[in-house]
């Protein structure tokens, strides 16, 4: 029966014949419209398999255009914005913290005006570019000192940079962290120019290993949170505390990574695990590094905080020039921080917070009026809502989940990877996770603003059928 079907298929040369592919082939080349044509026509090939005799081949025109829209698209991709329902809250590849309204706000006003990014106003003279930042970053940690880079690698390679290049630091076997691929903690230590010295196993390290290594070649110790993984059973890591006493015996100076960046205890919303640049600071490290696109919820950056003559030195480092963030950059940062000298509207108005503590009977209430909707999708035989968890994300550790709703699709006549592309295909397009055999989307990540155009973008994945006589 279905062979029937596939004779309704046009052929290649039938179909860049056709006004919207032909103008293509001028635009692009013949070789690569062909190609793509033909793996387009693979596709429809494979879902005719799959749904048998309940398809029907669009006409050739309508093929065409269908077409040329695939391949305009693949052509350009763009940075579009997406709705993420794959539940996970700090999605590297979705781009990680999204900014709050006032974070927006303070961005569109300094992005299309001249801004006071290197200069004093009372005196005229060149001004330090991180005053917009630094008195906020000393107030909401405690530390003398603050500085911005690109990101927190950019951070990492700058302290060890300007701390210890040609020299060793100490770090404990258990934290040589690799975190989303590329970034290594071996790796980035080398391209510093600081010469790694391990100590310690990877579950247990003593604070005497760290005596013990400490020689004339030391210059620091660091610590470094395992932020994407756990060892469990017999695990054994110095305090802080005992980290820096040592490190204060021998004047060496303490610096702890703690990647997320947190700044407010996020015990109740489920976030145990993370530690706080505040505590570290108060604890005593010289310097404290974390990202600003993490738990903090602001712009990529790598932030550094810490002893004050630290900072000047690390500002004196002509890598500094390469690794500076724009005016951009810091507006945002600016207006984050500002919204975490209130810690209750931080709760409120950064989007990675509002996120963690939004309600369960919240994302139980709009699974259950969402799911009626999308169960009309003529792609999706049944929607439920059901109960099933989210992740932090972005370098937090997995085992970490966080209680939510979902809406779980079961397709119809589709498989779930291809009704999960046609949604990343849609406008806008829309990531979900595949589990079973299912599509999931995952309400604690979905704006609830965004509740209606994730209903849309269902139904706009059933094809409008053509019917072949
Ligand atoms: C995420 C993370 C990094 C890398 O930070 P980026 O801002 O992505 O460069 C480094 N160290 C730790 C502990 C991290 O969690």
């Amino acid at each position: 029966m279905a062979n029937n079907v596939f004779k309704h298929i046009p052929s290649v040369s039938e179909l860049i014949e056709l006004a919207p592919l032909k103008n293509l082939v001028d635009r692009v080349s013949h070789n690569v419209v062909v190609n793509e044509v033909r793996s387009f026509l693979d596709g429809l090939r494979q879902e005719i398999r799959a749904r048998a005799e309940d398809f029907s081949v669009p006409t050739a025109p309508e093929l065409a255009e269908r077409i040329a829209v695939w391949i305009s698209r693949q052509e350009r991709p763009r940075l579009t914005p997406v709705i993420n329902a794959t539940g996970i809250i700090l999605h590297t590849g979705l781009g990680r913290a999204p900014l709050g309204t006032a974070t927006v706000d303070a961005l569109a006003a300094v992005a299309g005006n001249y801004v006071t990014l290197e200069v004093d106003e009372d005196t005229g003279q060149r001004g330090d570019r991180m005053r917009a930042v630094d008195k906020l970053l000393c107030e909401l940690t405690g530390a003398t000192g603050a500085l911005v880079v690109n990101n927190n690698a950019a951070a990492t390679m700058l302290v060890l940079s300007t701390l210890a290049k040609g020299k060793e630091v100490i770090v404990s076997r258990g934290e040589l962290i690799e975190i989303g691929g590329s970034y290594r903690l071996p790796e980035v230590m080398e391209a510093s120019g600081a010469i790694l010295r391990e100590v310690g196993t990877t579950n247990k390290t003593r604070i005497s290993d760290y005596e013990r290594a400490v020689g004339d070649q030391t210059a620091a110790i660091l610590r470094c949170h395992t932020s994407n993984f756990r060892v469990v059973g017999f695990t054994e890591h110095p305090s802080i505390r005992e980290l820096v006493d040592l490190a204060a015996l021998k004047r060496l100076p303490f610096i702890d990574d703690v990647g997320s960046g947190a700044m407010l205890d996020l015990a109740a919303v489920g976030i145990s695990d993370e530690p706080l640049v505040p505590a570290s600071v108060k604890q005593g490290a010289d310097l404290v590094l974390f990202s600003g696109d993490k738990l903090l919820g602001g712009p990529q950056c790598g932030i550094i905080v810490g002893n004050k003559p630290h900072i000047e030195r690390l500002a004196r480092n002509p890598l500094m020039r390469a690794l500076r963030v724009d005016k951009l950059t810091l507006a945002a940062l600016a207006a984050t921080l500002e919204i975490y000298r209130h810690p209750d509207q931080a709760r409120e108005q950064v989007p990675v917070l509002r996120f963690l503590s939004t309600s369960l009977e919240n994302l139980e209430n709009r699974a259950r009026r969402l799911a009626p909707q999308m169960a009309t999708a003529a792609t999706v035989a049944a929607a439920e809502p059901v109960p099933s968890h989210s992740q932090l994300g972005g370098g937090a550790v997995p085992a970490q989940s966080i209680p939510t709703w979902c809406l779980q699709l079961t397709p119809e006549g589709l498989s779930a990877d291809e009704l999960a592309r046609r949604l990343r295909l849609g406008k806008p397009p829309v990531f979900g996770r595949i589990q079973q055999d299912k599509l999931w989307l995952d309400l604690r990540t979905v704006f609830p603003s965004q509740d209606l155009q994730l209903v849309e973008a269902v139904l706009a994945t059933a094809p409008k059928r053509i019917e072949v006589s």
